[in-house]
Parts: C-alpha cells; structure tokens; sequence
C-alpha cells in the first residue's frame, strides 16, 4: 500500500486533517503528531480497524492501546465509575501528556483494551490532534506509531522508517515536542497508581491529589503487571547500549569498547561532550526537556553509521528525567552501576 505523507501545516493544514479524517472513518489506520510520540490511529469503535494496528506494530495483542479524545466531555462517554479526584487531574493536566486508566463504559472495540475492563484515555496537547479529533469525533486508538520494540518515532519520518507501506497515511505536524510518551495513571482505586512515567512527574499528581503510588511492576518484573505493556523489552535501538551510571567509569569504558576494534557512539549532556572522544557523539542538551526532546532520535541515529556500541551516561532525574533514565534503562543491553 502506498503511505500518503500529509503535511498539516499553512495552507495544507486543513485538507491535511480532513483526508486523515476520511481515511480513519473508512476504517485506515493513520500515524498522528501528538506532543509526546507519534501515535498509529485507528478508530476505537471499530475492531477490524484496530486490529490493524496490532498487525503493522507486530504488537501483542494482549498489550493494550490508549484511546485519544478532543474534549472532557467524551472522556466521560467512553468510562465509568469515575473517582473524584480524576476530575481535578483532568483540570490541572488535560490537554497534556497524561493517560486515565478507568473503567470502560464499553464503548471501545474490545481489542483496544485486550480483554481488560479498563480502558486508558488521554486528551493531547498538540494542535494538530486535538483539530483532528475534534473535526473527525471519533476516539482515536493510538498506540506509538513504531515497529514493537524500537524506539518510539518523534517525527513523521521516523514513522515512515518503520511503516511505510504498511499504514495508509502519516499526518506530519512536525517534531513531537515532550519526546517520552505520556505518564499513564491507573484511576480505578481510591487512590490513583502511576503505571507508567512520564513528563507529568508523580509530585506534580501528588499535589493535586494528595496521595499517589507507583506501581511496583515498574522495577521488578512480576507475573501480572497492571500495565501489561511494561513487561515487553521497549524502546531499543538497533545498536547495543551501555549505560554507564558513575560519570568517573565513562572514560574506562570508552577506552575498554575501544580496545575491541568497535566504532563508539555517545550520548552524552553539553558538559561531558568535550571530554571524551568517539566516532559519533550526540549531545542530548542541556537540561532535561532537551534530552526528552531528542533521546529517541538519537536511538535510532547510531545505526545509519555503522556504530558498534553506544555508551550513554546518566541524566539528571529531576522533572521528565526520571522518565528518560526509566526509558534508557529499558533500552540499555548493559548497565554499569
Ligand atoms: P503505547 O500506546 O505504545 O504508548 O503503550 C500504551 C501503554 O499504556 C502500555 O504500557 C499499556 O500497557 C498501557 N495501557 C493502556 N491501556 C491500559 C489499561 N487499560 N490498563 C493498564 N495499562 C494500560
Ligand atoms: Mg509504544
């Protein structure tokens, strides 16, 4: 199949959305911007175009996808049993990258929750979707429009990379902006339970609901994770990566991967570039935004030249940083505490 590359930008801006439209209400699946990741959408009320997904991504079908909505209101059409306190989430950080996990009122193909009662929502923060959504009004399914495993796209070219012929279309709204994907909050208790992070950071939920969890399964890797995406091996580049934790073991690791022959990539901040010397080194930039912004394309940048081994050094956890140190960590072959 032939992938269109709409660009949804000035004057194409608005043919863009609603030949996107078209083809999600004909059944298509369509790569979206979103301000976290781009997101491979179908329309949530119908099976056989769910199912599409699943089938491009090559993603277990018992992992679920998260439904993208344009407004409150229809967050409340597609849930029940709604806690208090997802209201005041939902006020303080909706349009934005956050993900409810509640009850669903069944209006959803059963395949975007994988047999669960529960279905995960979010309202995106990016103009271009929430048009999208708004104009077309159909809850969009959309998980991370990359082949499963690899790391997530941030761009409409790195959706092409994984999906082209695969997906009727790619809406480009530009460079995702956050970077890492959206915080996903389980809801169904009395208190709500952090599934996954993200750039919403769990003091921030803390302060508006007083109490929040994070989920064991994030650090250890029982039977039954209440998130069941957090089980699969996620966001690895196709070079192997060591993530050195003490800045002082970089340089004895450097010169260890050296003395086999490998060519070396670094991720590194600013202040460290200088120090080290390699065949490529990327500079994730200079607070933790930066490196959010610019992780993944930097993944997915050391296989087009030929890097044996990346080496990446810890980033600051303040903020989105605690996510993109979780997202290396997932990605990393070896870590050197
Ligand atoms: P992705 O769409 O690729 O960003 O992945 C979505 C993430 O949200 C995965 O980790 C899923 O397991 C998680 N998720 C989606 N829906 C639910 C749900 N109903 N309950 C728990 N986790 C969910
Ligand atoms: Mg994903």
């Amino acid at each position: 199949m032939e992938t269109k590359h709409l660009i949804a930008k000035d004057k194409f801006l608005n043919e863009s959305i609603k030949k996107a439209a078209i083809l999600l209400k004909k059944g298509e699946i369509v790569a979206i911007p979103t301000e976290t990741v781009y997101g491979l959408g179908a329309d949530a009320t119908r099976e056989e175009a769910v199912d599409k997904i699943y089938r491009a991504k090559g993603r277990p079908n018992d992992n679920p996808l998260i439904v993208h909505i344009g407004s409150k209101e229809q967050l409340f059409e597609l849930v029940t049993d709604i806690p208090p306190y997802v209201e005041d989430l939902i006020d303080k950080f909706s349009p934005g990258p956050i993900t409810y996990v509640l009850k669903s009122s069944g209006k959803v193909a059963k395949n975007v929750t994988a047999g669960l009662t529960t279905v995960g929502v979010r309202i995106p923060d990016n103009p271009v979707a929430l048009e999208l959504l708004r104009y077309s009004e159909i809850p969009i399914a959309a998980p991370s429009a990359n082949i499963s495993g690899k790391p997530s796209p941030t761009t409409a070219q790195h959706v092409l990379d994984d999906l082209e012929g695969k997906i009727s279309a790619v809406l480009d709204g530009g460079p995702a902006k956050v970077g890492v994907e959206s915080t996903v909050i389980d809801c169904t208790e009395a208190q709500p339970v952090v599934l996954r992070l993200g750039k919403i950071t769990t003091d921030e939920i803390q302060q508006v609901v007083g109490n929040v969890e994070v989920a064991s399964t994030l650090s250890d890797n029982s039977e039954k994770p209440k998130s069941p995406g957090m089980k699969y091996k996620h966001y690895a580049p196709e070079v192997p990566l060591i993530l050195v934790k003490q800045k002082s073991q970089m340089e004895q690791v450097i010169n260890k991967e050296k003395s086999k022959g490998s060519r070396i990539g670094l991720l590194v901040s600013a202040s460290n570039a200088k120090q080290f010397q390699a065949e490529k080194i990327i500079v994730l930039g200079e607070n933790e935004e930066e490196i959010a912004e610019r992780l993944y394309n930097a993944l997915r940048s050391f296989k087009q030249e030929e890097i044996d081994v990346v080496i990446c050094e810890s980033f600051p956890t303040s903020g989105v940083g605690r996510a993109v140190m979780d997202r290396i960590e997932r990605a990393a072959t070896s870590i050197i505490d």
